[in-house]
């Protein structure tokens, strides 16, 4: 049974080590790659695929107490496992009304596809785009670039 595709579905993620256990409700807000330098760096990745839920669709079913949290940012933070190290969670008071969760760290398939690439100007030498996505960038990293 794929009864992850639908609304109402609930899609279960967590860490590494397992401490950490979450679950997103679907559907999902957006999917993206994002290129920037931080989220390179925290991930050890050339770029990471964000789903965003709300809040509201958002729980944490094990391990909270497990969970650290890193201001990148004067407006983000991220929030890893503080026993594995696992990067999951990334939240901004500029989106204050969901959260973003690292695609890989969940454990089944959400409601849609990766739609876009975001921060493209930021992104890695060694990662090549060539899937035809769009490609956002500048400043904002939300600017149109292709
Ligand atoms: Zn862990
Ligand atoms: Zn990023």
């Amino acid at each position: 049974m794929q009864e992850s595709e639908g609304a109402g579905a609930t899609v279960a993620g967590g860490c590494l080590c397992g401490r950490v256990r979450f679950e997103i409700g679907l559907p999902t807000l957006f999917c993206a790659h994002c290129h920037c330098s931080m989220c390179r760096k925290s991930h050890g990745a050339g770029f990471v695929t964000w789903v965003g839920v709300p809040y509201a669709r958002f729980r944490i079913t094990a391990g909270e107490e497990a969970l650290r949290r890193y201001d990148s940012s004067e407006h983000g933070w991220r929030r890893f496992c503080g026993e594995c190290g696992s990067s999951m969670l990334c939240e901004s008071s500029t989106h204050a009304a969901y959260i973003a969760i690292a695609l890989a760290s969940l454990d089944g398939a959400v409601d849609r596809a990766p739609s876009q690439h975001i921060f493209v100007d930021d992104r890695a030498g060694f990662v090549q785009i060539d899937d035809g996505l769009p490609r956002l960038g500048g400043k904002s990293g939300l600017e149109p670039r292709s």
